[in-house]
């Protein structure tokens, strides 16, 4: 098993290759071709498995570079995830030239993410509070997302973000894609799903 055998682009496949990832994990042999045919998914995934290079090259495939809109929307449970969501994303879009990622987390003063927005931002990674937070402030608009991301999601459901999510997500259009990641499946995971996704591929590793 191979990239060369996933339909992305020449360039994608270059830089994987520069960072070493010759052969896909199974989480993204089993992800990748759904997410590039823009299929919602539900991913039973632990840390560890390659699930952020996963969505990551899926989002990073589907991106208008030439549009400035935020289209990638990654919730995560804590600023460490984010951040290391946000520097896995920006190794794997060294293959698309000028994709701006911002990752806007909680924990630190509003007033300069603020100003990093108004330069735009293609790919948002963040918490739950704070996304909700910028979105009220006016500061974040997510009305041309494409695709919603949510990594660990039993995690922010275990936080307490169940109501800063729905906001969220109701700030976003209904016509865009949800991948949803957990490493268990509880009910309100499952509940969560029949709300936010349209018939959702399910994937077990
Ligand atoms: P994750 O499960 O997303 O936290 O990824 C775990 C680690 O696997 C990270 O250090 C990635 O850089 C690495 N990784 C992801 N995909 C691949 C791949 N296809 N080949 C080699 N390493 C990978």
């Amino acid at each position: 098993d191979r990239f060369d055998q996933l339909a992305l682009s020449v360039a994608m496949r270059d830089n994987l290759a520069s960072l070493g990832y010759t052969t896909p994990t199974p989480v993204q042999s089993a992800a990748l071709p759904p997410l590039l045919e823009g299929f919602d998914l539900i991913v039973q995934a632990q840390t560890g498995g390659g699930k952020t290079a996963a969505f990551g090259i899926g989002l990073l495939e589907r991106l208008n570079p030439t549009l400035a809109d935020t289209q990638s929307l990654v919730l995560c449970p804590t600023r460490e995830l984010a951040e290391q969501v946000a520097s896995a994303l920006r190794r794997i879009a060294r293959a698309i030239p000028n994709v701006k990622i911002l990752a806007l987390c909680g924990g630190v003063p509003v007033g300069p993410q603020i100003g990093s927005l108004e330069y735009g931002a293609q790919i948002v990674v963040g918490t739950p509070g704070r996304i909700d937070d910028l979105l009220r402030k006016g500061a974040l608009k997510l009305d041309r997302l494409r695709a919603l991301v949510l990594d660990e999601a039993d995690r922010m459901l275990e936080m307490g973000f169940r109501e800063q999510l729905s906001r969220v997500i109701a700030a976003t259009p209904e016509h865009r894609q949800t991948l949803l990641f957990s490493a268990t499946f509880p009910e309100q995971i499952e509940a969560l799903s029949a709300d936010i996704q349209r018939e959702p591929r399910r994937i077990t590793i």
